[in-house]
């Protein structure tokens, strides 16, 4: 398992910063996060300490997606919000301030207006779209 000292993600792992633990296994841990974004937000991390999605490797964001889902169902039950998103940053321009991958849980209120909708509100132009298409599948 790899460790990065100056990260708080694997102090909380290791137990030498305070969390409101969830779920811990093996290879993950769930957690509250301490300044939420709406009631209920929580986070799931690897155990082992990578920056992002393009530095994970499968088995340890697999292990995250099945605490995801076992953590989701908790917290729909528990606090049965009108919805939920999960989202997970990579880079400052997307919003990531800590750099352990992290999944965040946010339970949704009707309304709230938080992260406004999951897709644009005009269609976009078909030829631009199937470029992008084209590019991202020669990646794959
Ligand atoms: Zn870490």
């Amino acid at each position: 398992m790899i460790v990065d000292p100056d990260c708080i993600f694997c102090k909380i792992v290791a137990g030498t910063l305070p969390a409101f633990k969830l779920h811990e296994d093996e290879h993950t841990l769930a957690f509250m996060d301490i300044n939420p974004i709406s009631p209920g937000h929580c986070l799931i991390i690897p155990k082992t300490h990578f920056a992002n999605v393009f530095d994970g490797t499968d088995a340890p964001l697999a292990a995250v997606m099945a605490t995801t889902r076992r953590v989701a169902v908790a917290v729909r039950d528990a606090l049965q919000p009108d919805g939920m998103n999960l989202f997970q940053a990579n880079g400052p321009a997307a919003g990531q301030t800590v750099y352990h991958f992290h999944m965040h849980i946010l339970p949704r209120t009707a309304g709230d207006g938080l992260l406004r909708g999951g897709h644009g509100m005009q269609a976009g132009d078909k030829a631009v779209i199937a470029g992008h298409a084209d590019r991202i599948k020669a990646r794959l």
